[in-house]
Parts: C-alpha cells; sequence; structure tokens
C-alpha cells in the first residue's frame, strides 16, 4: 500500500510541508519535526517542497 511518511533523520523542521496539506495528513510533532498521521495517500506537493528529501511516499 501506497503511503506518504517523513524521515524525522532528514526533517529539519521548516513546516513547509504542513503549511501547504490540504489533507491534514502532516502535523509537527512535540520534537518540531513533521510526521504523518496514518494513510494512503501520495502527498507529491508536500513532497516536492521539502528541501531535505524528508518526505518519502512508499514503502516505510
Ligand atoms: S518540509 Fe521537510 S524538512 Fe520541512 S518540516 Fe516538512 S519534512 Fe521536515
Amino acid at each position: 500500500m501506497k503511503k506518504t511518511w517523513v524521515d524525522k533523520t532528514l526533517c529539519i523542521g521548516c513546516e513547509a510541508c504542513v503549511n501547504i496539506d490540504e489533507d491534514d495528513i502532516l502535523f509537527m510533532d512535540e520534537d518540531g519535526l513533521a510526521e504523518a498521521k496514518e494513510n494512503d495517500k501520495e502527498l507529491k506537493t508536500c513532497q516536492m517542497v521539502c528541501p531535505t528529501g524528508a518526505i518519502k511516499i512508499g514503502k516505510e
């Protein structure tokens, strides 16, 4: 199953992905890093705006 997830080792907490996520799947965790709720979405636009390549689509 396809899904969007965040590799937190790459996230720098810029919030760009959360700000454009119209599906409200991405959010900032207590450490200031992006995290994805359970989903079966391909958030390609969010993936494109991430400056570090932390947003992944596919198997975790
Ligand atoms: S755009 Fe990338 S670096 Fe910025 S918060 Fe989202 S996942 Fe982290």
